[in-house]
């Protein structure tokens, strides 16, 4: 069917690297890109021998455009699918732009100076990709990406106005470590020390962070303490699900995650202004990642299960209604099946499934999109077939 270019190479594309090498129906060949050609080479070397998809793979600096333009331009991929950081969403979409080439990515930009994440940066590219012809499809990971499927397949199948949502990102996985991120920790750590937020009546509502806790008993894991945060999904889903009044993210995180959290934050290891040290300057939130376990590294020893979904409340026909739609992953199944353990999984599955939409002309529309705004129901469909089947509840327990 065609061509897909990955930048990136760490967590969450190895699974999707795992998953294209699984569909090489649709994935006939794939170049995998990244700042460190070793990882490329490596994963190239143990995928190669058992799939029919066409590895290839390079170095890349995904800061530089001329760089990825040249890339882009010799290989001549059908969709660019962004894995790299949230740092470099602009450079590679710039590239996307001049070389006429459809994006893909996970997470939205961010700048390295400040945490904050908003798609504004972003859409303010919609013209030029209507323009040039392109689709630019934003937020195809777990949460953004399942979750706005699950809003627009709620708002298509069960009901007539959605008035709540709250989304639910339960991690019942133990890796052993007293402290570990799951993902990459400056990514995670920038966005759990953020002050939270919620979307109620058109409006955000800041709250220090972790201010807002709740007890959920998750199936397939029990019950978890929970925290509300911002999340970068709440700000499109508010715009495009319709009678949206409150729209919340809670995720959740066990006592010593948070003892230890707080120790570094009162002794400024996560702190992104940089310092001075030995006469060179260093940011401690990325000294911290250094010395912490590598997220990788996790998957042998974590056993649990994930489950990530939403909470819809609402109306059809007149009447109120409540609908939750949830997926329970296993970690140590995800470990057997693409040697990662859930996190990475259930973020690279649905990347994958997203640059296959695009790929295959089923999502085709130019200019840049969230996720719920595309037809749900073949994404949902592949999420079935490509290793992570949702459920569905019409009486949840609702959370206050
Ligand atoms: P990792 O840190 O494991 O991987 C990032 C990869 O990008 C590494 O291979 C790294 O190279 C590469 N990279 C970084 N900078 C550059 C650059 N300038 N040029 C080229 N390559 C670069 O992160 P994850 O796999 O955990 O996360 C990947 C993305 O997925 C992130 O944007 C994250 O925010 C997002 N995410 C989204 C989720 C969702 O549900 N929507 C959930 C989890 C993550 P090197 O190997 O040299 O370090």
């Amino acid at each position: 069917m065609g061509k897909c270019m990955i930048i990136g190479c760490g967590g969450v594309a190895s699974v999707a690297i795992h998953k294209c090498c699984q569909n090489s129906e649709v994935f006939e060949g794939i170049m995998i890109a990244s700042r460190t050609r070793s990882k490329c080479d490596a994963l190239k070397e143990k995928l190669q021998p058992g799939t029919k998809t066409v590895i290839e793979t390079a170095q890349v600096n995904a800061d530089n455009v001329d760089e990825l333009i040249s890339l882009i331009e010799s290989y001549k991929p059908d969709v660019v699918l962004n894995l790299a950081l949230p740092y470099q969403d602009l450079t590679i979409m710039d590239a996307c732009l001049a070389t006429k080439t459809h994006y893909v990515d996970t997470a939205n930009y961010e700048p390295l100076d400040t945490a904050k994440f908003e798609y504004k940066w972003q859409w303010a590219y919609r013209q030029r990709f209507e323009d040039a012809g392109i689709t630019a499809l934003l937020g195809s990971g777990f949460d953004p990406g399942v979750t706005g499927v699950f809003s627009a397949y709620a708002m298509k199948h069960e009901f007539d106005e959605i008035n709540y949502i709250d989304i639910l990102d339960c991690n019942g996985g133990d890796h052993g470590y007293p402290f570990a991120t799951n993902f990459n920790p400056e990514i995670n750590i920038r966005e759990v020390s953020a002050k939270g937020s919620y979307i109620e009546d058109g409006k955000w509502i800041e709250t220090e962070p972790m201010e807002i806790k709740r007890v959920y008993n998750f199936k397939g894991v029990g019950e978890k303490d929970m925290y509300l945060l911002h999340h970068e999904e709440l700000e499109s889903l508010a715009l495009n699900i319709k009678g949206i009044k409150r729209i919340r993210f809670f995720m959740t995180f066990g006592q010593s995650y948070l003892t230890h959290l707080k120790c570094l934050e009162n002794v400024g290891m996560t702190s992104i202004e940089p310092i001075m040290y030995e006469g060179r300057e260093i940011v401690p939130l990325q000294f911290l990642k250094a010395v912490l376990p590598d997220p990788a590294s996790l998957g042998p020893r974590t056993v649990g299960k994930t489950n990530i979904g939403c909470i819809f409340r609402g109306k059809k026909d007149g009447k109120d209604k409540n609908y939750y739609l949830y997926n329970i992953c296993d970690h140590q199944e995800c470990y057997r099946e693409v040697g990662s353990q859930a996190i990475s999984y259930t973020t690279g599955v649905p990347a994958m499934i997203g640059a296959m939409m695009i790929m295959t002309g089923t999502w085709k529309k130019p200019g840049v999109y969230n996720i719920e705004e595309f037809d749900p129901d073949p994404f949902m469909e592949a999420l079935n077939k490509w290793g992570l089947p949702w459920e569905e509840d019409h009486d949840p327990i609702l959370v206050d």
